[in-house]
């Protein structure tokens, strides 16, 4: 699965390149050609990076950059700005707006590209990481295994899906309710509790004979990948 971008360009030519060139690179691609339609998008659904031309119809580049970062939950989101030449005196302007990055036009496609790869590294370096470990724990995405030890370990779907959210964030705690959105996802209800049995069914797969569970309930917040338990192993920091 790879990250999600998404473009918003309106110069066809320009999008359908970028559009054939992300995808050969393995990105799951979007497309606007609006300002306004990207921002309507974009409370739908988020990507993982933006690609945001400066001067579009319905909204400017600029101007939607600027929104994005007054959202909490796009205020993070990286975003690569592209420029007209001529424009560029106003890159400061772009990138006091917000932009992580900016690119001036016409431009190479694969210096976009290893800019686009190395924002989503900083970003996100976790995210894009095929193998996740964490002490003696490792998970392998490609081919969906799980090990401890080297012994691997079968988990059902959403004890997986747990624990990749785990190593996703080592380290955080984490409230059931955020367990919930994002793990189940935020348009389903389920009762907290059920968040406390997949936990339970985790640890007991994960550590049979109980000497060291990994996770760690932390009293009146949640639970959390167990520090301790990474530093016993002499897991890569
Ligand atoms: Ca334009």
């Amino acid at each position: 699965m790879g990250a999600r971008i998404l473009v918003v360009e309106d110069e066809e030519a320009l999008t359908t390149l970028l559009r054939y060139n992300l995808e050969a690179d393995g990105y799951d691609v979007e497309t606007a050609a609006r300002g306004d339609d990207a921002d309507t998008r974009m409370k739908e659904r988020l990507p993982d990076l933006v690609v945001l031309d400066w001067m579009l119809p319905g909204l400017s580049g600029i101007e939607l950059c600027r929104r994005l970062r007054a959202r909490p939950d796009t205020k993070q989101l990286p975003i690569i700005m592209l420029t007209a030449r001529g424009e560029e005196s106003e890159r400061v302007r772009g990138l006091a707006t917000g932009a992580d990055d900016y690119i001036v036009k016409p431009f190479s496609v694969p210096e976009l590209l290893a800019r686009v790869k190395g924002l989503l590294r900083r970003a996100a370096p976790e995210r894009l990481a095929t193998v996740l470990s964490y002490g003696d724990l490792e998970l392998d995405r490609d081919k969906r295994r799980v090990a401890r030890s080297g012994r691997p370990i079968d988990l059902g779907p959403t004890e997986y899906r747990l624990l990749e959210f785990f190593l996703e964030h080592p380290g955080r705690v984490f409230s059931r309710e955020q367990l919930l959105d994002g793990v189940w996802g935020r348009d389903i209800y389920i009762d907290e509790r059920t968040v406390d049995v997949h936990i339970g069914r985790l640890r007991k797969l994960l550590n049979p004979g109980r000497e060291q569970d990994p996770i760690r309930t932390v009293r009146g917040a949640g639970y959390a990948l167990d520090d301790r338990f990474a530093k016993v192993e002499g897991s890569p920091s």
